[in-house]
């Protein structure tokens, strides 16, 4: 096929493709606030969230992020993001379960995380809400499926709010509207490289 056949193939092909993108983009017509989980055994699902923290303040929207799990604070996502006007950051963990090692205390500090994203969840003021590694406090059975899956399924109806962590369960999966589940192909820690700044905190 000589050059000018192809272009006006390639046009022609882009004119029908453009009729159905079109046509789907007219049939969203819905707003409303929305539920995303990113779980998966993949790199990708806390940054994920931070990026859509980004997106929101562009946007001049409140947003409220809680960390669970994790101790640390001397991440860049907090150290940047936590510190913008509009952003209220929580870093409620104590870290690993194999670290602390010690259940009383992981249940105590999932509770006082809990109660702060319970607060967010309850307050339309907060248009974006991140629950970063959610996910484990329920598959450990540290806070009540029911209680976390109603308070998001009761939260305010323009809300947006991203969960993230490995292992997301089937009812929360259910109550999402949009899931993105990041497989693990590969990642570089296993080829015995440290977690980089910029990269993995
Ligand atoms: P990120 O915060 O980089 O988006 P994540 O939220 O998908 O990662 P977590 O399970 O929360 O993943 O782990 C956070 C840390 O562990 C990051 O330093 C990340 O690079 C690293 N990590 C994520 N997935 C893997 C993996 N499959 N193998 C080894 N390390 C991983
Ligand atoms: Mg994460």
């Amino acid at each position: 096929m000589n050059e000018p056949d192809r272009n006006t193939r390639h046009a022609a092909r882009m004119a029908r493709k453009k009729t159905v993108v079109d046509a789907a983009i007219a049939a969203a017509t819905d707003e409303r606030g929305l539920l995303l989980v990113i779980t998966g055994n993949g790199k990708g699902k806390s940054t994920s969230a931070f990026g859509m923290v980004a997106r929101a303040l562009g946007h001049g929207m409140k947003v409220g992020v809680v960390q669970f799990i994790k101790g640390r604070t001397d991440t860049g996502e907090e150290a940047f993001l936590g510190r913008q006007p509009g952003v209220e950051w929580h870093v409620t963990g104590d870290g690993f379960t194999w670290d602390t090692q010690n259940r009383a205390q992981d249940i105590a500090t999932a509770e006082r995380g809990w109660a702060i994203a319970a607060r967010m969840l309850a307050d339309p003021a907060y248009q974006l809400v991140v629950l970063d590694e959610l996910t484990y406090l329920l598959s450990y059975g540290y806070l009540d499926s029911d209680t976390v899956l109603d308070a998001l399924a009761n939260r305010p109806a323009m809300q947006h709010v991203v969960v993230t962590g490995r292992g997301a369960s089937e009812a929360l999966i259910e109550l999402a509207d949009t899931v993105s589940i990041i497989a693990d192909e590969k990642h570089a820690f296993r080829a015995g490289v440290k977690a980089q700044p910029g990269v993995d905190l």
